[in-house]
């Protein structure tokens, strides 16, 4: 089915269409009535059909009447007729009275005409022509499309015998003109007949130039169809035999079937481009293919086939032809095709003017113009309509198109709108991971930095006792291990030293816990500031215990840094509150080489044994002695 967006750019057309034809109806109508249908014409006609076709004008003049049968003023008498006579008469002229004889049906193949006066007993005729389109056109006596034939010099009433054979259709219309008469009917003739092929003409040339400009092939075939119609029509009123092939009688004789299918060769080509049938059924546009191709075969076949037969044949397919062109035009207009109507209307116009024409010609109904109007008329306002439905569905097709170009450009731009916002989302979100990484790692690194300062405080913290800044118990042993593996190895000798405040409990109970911490306090700082040597160290064995490690240290050394300490402990007064009081202290001292590993536990469990002395020698005092062999501390 057609598409809105198609069908609304019919709808501009549907005010132009309309005003075109209108236009073109109004034209028509008054440029017809200004034509007076020329009432020439011989009506008292009679006719023989020599079926033997060897009769000779004698044996003619001498029938009865009766033999002879009337003719109406303008019948056809079918086809296939060997020869058929006609007999009327050429009434006398009056005074100084020009005239001429005109048969106006330029398509009779053969044509030969007797004048005879009255007087029977004069057997040779006054005048005798032959003529036909079988004979070459310059052999007219008058050089005119039609077969003219000039009467001058005969005086009297004359009986005209015309024996006529011809393929096609046998026709007479014959009328007797005075010459100025019709010297005025055939410029306005002629004018009317020129201003159709002009607009034949203008219609082949615009729409030639149309398709060398857009490429569209509808416009080359609509080209086509014009050109051909145009010939065509031309073959029918005796122009293109004039003019276009006067010395070919060859083409004369087929050109009116050649032209004519190949013109109905265009119209179901462009019928088919136009009416976009495969669109609405593949059937009928196989059916379509398949006549236009039959047409194509039949223009080829009737160069050769005797007009005759050809003649017959394309009437009955012309018949069928415009009939199933016709019913495709309704069906896609019932099926909502917009130019299927105007096409259906263009073509009806071609069939009824064909029709109107037909009518008059065969007397059924009489008309006010020539029925050469009628069709010329008709054939040009059906080529209007096609030309305008041919600049419709273009533009039609033009606007679906340009329409499905926007649709398509807006959709890209979405597309690349969209594509450019994932791209800045995504630039956007692997900035903010990148950065919320980088905070993370930051934070993490600060965590752990933080988390290691306050190990290694945590570490230090374990590592020194809380009162009295000292390293601890586990940092003694940590440190003895290490300096007795040292003085092992460099064979130097380690000196231990265990320390003891004297009655301590007692400073405890007369000034409190408060007195006593105060106490360790003052010993461990009195300790610490005696020790000189950078390796010397002293910790806080446990209570108020305290030990020394004293490295490359002998027993001499060791016990005279003791002593010193002991003394300047007497000396050093503790205040504690509103209490003054003095403590004294009790140390054993060893020194010596850690023979083995272990052995400095031994060291510990010996000095500890030597503070115990000095406490059973009445304490403040120092006992020492070298760490004795392994043997001997050995219980
Ligand atoms: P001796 O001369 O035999 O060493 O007598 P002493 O009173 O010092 O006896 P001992 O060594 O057995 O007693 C130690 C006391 O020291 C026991 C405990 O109450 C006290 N003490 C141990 N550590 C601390 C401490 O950190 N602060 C205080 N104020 N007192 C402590
Ligand atoms: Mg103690
Ligand atoms: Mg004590």
């Amino acid at each position: 089915m057609p598409d809105k967006a198609a069908n609304s750019g019919v709808e501009r057309w549907n005010l132009g269409i309309i005003s075109a034809f209108l236009l073109v109806v109004i034209w028509g109508i008054v440029f017809l009535s200004l034509l007076d249908k020329q009432d020439q014409r011989i009506s008292d006609i009679v006719h023989y059909v020599d079926r033997a076709g060897q009769a000779s004008v004698a044996d003619l003049r001498r029938l009865d009447a009766i033999e002879w049968a009337p003719l109406g003023e303008d019948s056809s008498l079918g086809m296939m007729q060997p020869a058929v006579w006609f007999k009327f008469t050429i009434p006398a002229p009056r005074a100084n009275e020009n005239r001429l004889l005109e048969i106006d049906y330029p398509l009779l193949d053969s044509l030969e005409i007797w004048l005879f006066t009255d007087d029977v007993n004069n057997r040779s005729a006054v005048r005798q022509y032959q003529l036909g389109d079988t004979l070459p056109f310059a052999q007219r006596p008058i050089q005119h499309p039609l077969f003219l034939i000039p009467l001058e010099g005969i005086e009297d009433e004359v009986t005209a015998y015309v024996k006529v054979q011809t393929s096609g259709t046998v026709r007479l219309p014959v009328s007797v003109w005075e010459l100025n008469q019709y010297l005025e009917y055939s410029v306005l003739h002629a004018s009317i007949l020129v201003l159709f092929f002009g607009f034949m003409v203008a219609m082949a040339i615009s729409n030639l130039f149309f398709y060398v400009t857009t490429r569209s092939l509808s416009f080359l075939v609509y080209t086509g169809y014009v050109v051909c119609l145009g010939i065509t029509l031309a073959t029918l009123h005796g122009q293109a035999f004039q003019y276009f092939w006067p010395h070919s009688t060859w083409i004369q004789s087929r050109a009116v079937v050649v032209f004519a299918s190949i013109t109905l060769v265009f119209a179901v080509v462009f019928s088919y481009q136009t009416l976009d049938i495969r669109k609405y059924s593949r059937k009928l546009a196989k059916l379509l293919q398949i006549a236009a191709a039959t047409f194509g075969v039949f223009t080829f076949v009737s160069l050769f086939a005797p007009y005759a037969i050809m003649i017959k044949l394309f009437m009955a397919m012309l018949l069928l032809a415009v009939g199933s062109i016709l019913a495709c035009g309704m069906w896609l207009s019932f099926q909502g095709s917009q130019v299927a109507r105007y096409y259906t209307l263009a073509w009806s116009f071609l069939l009824l003017s064909a029709f109107s024409a037909t009518l008059d010609n065969l007397d059924i109904v009489s008309l006010p113009v020539s029925s050469h109007y009628i069709l010329i008329f008709g054939a040009s306002v059906e080529t209007m309509l096609l030309g305008l439905i041919l600049a419709m569905r273009y533009s039609q097709q033009r606007d679906s198109l340009s329409a499905a170009q926007t649709r398509a450009l807006e959709k890209e731009q979405e597309a690349t709108k969209v594509k450019d916002e994932l791209i800045e989302l995504q630039q956007k979100s692997q900035a903010e991971l990148e950065y919320n990484v980088e905070e993370r790692t930051l934070e993490l690194e600060i965590a752990l930095r933080e988390l290691s300062e306050v190990n290694q405080e945590l570490e230090k913290l374990s590592a020194l006792d809380q009162l009295t800044g000292l390293p601890n118990r586990r940092q003694f042993d940590k440190r003895l291990l290490a300096e007795s593996r040292r003085s092992r190895r460099e064979q130097t000798e380690l000196a231990i030293a265990m320390i003891d405040i004297d009655h301590f409990k007692r400073v405890n109970d007369q000034y409190g816990h408060i007195g006593g911490d105060r106490c360790l306090q003052v010993i461990s700082e009195a300790l610490s500031s005696a020790l000189k040597r950078p390796l010397d160290e002293v910790f806080r064995y446990g209570g108020e215990e305290f030990s020394f490690i004293l490295p490359n240290t002998d027993l001499d050394g060791a016990l005279a840094l003791l002593e010193e300490i002991r003394i300047n402990v007497e000396t050093i007064t503790i205040e504690s509150d509103e209490h003054r009081f003095t403590v004294t202290l009790s140390a054993g001292v060893t020194a010596g080489i850690p023979s083995f590993e272990g052995a400095e536990v031994d060291m510990i469990k010996f000095a500890d044994e030597l503070l115990y002395r000095a406490k059973e020698q009445g304490r403040n005092r120092v006992i020492c002695a070298p760490m004795p062999a392994e043997k001997e501390i050995l219980p």
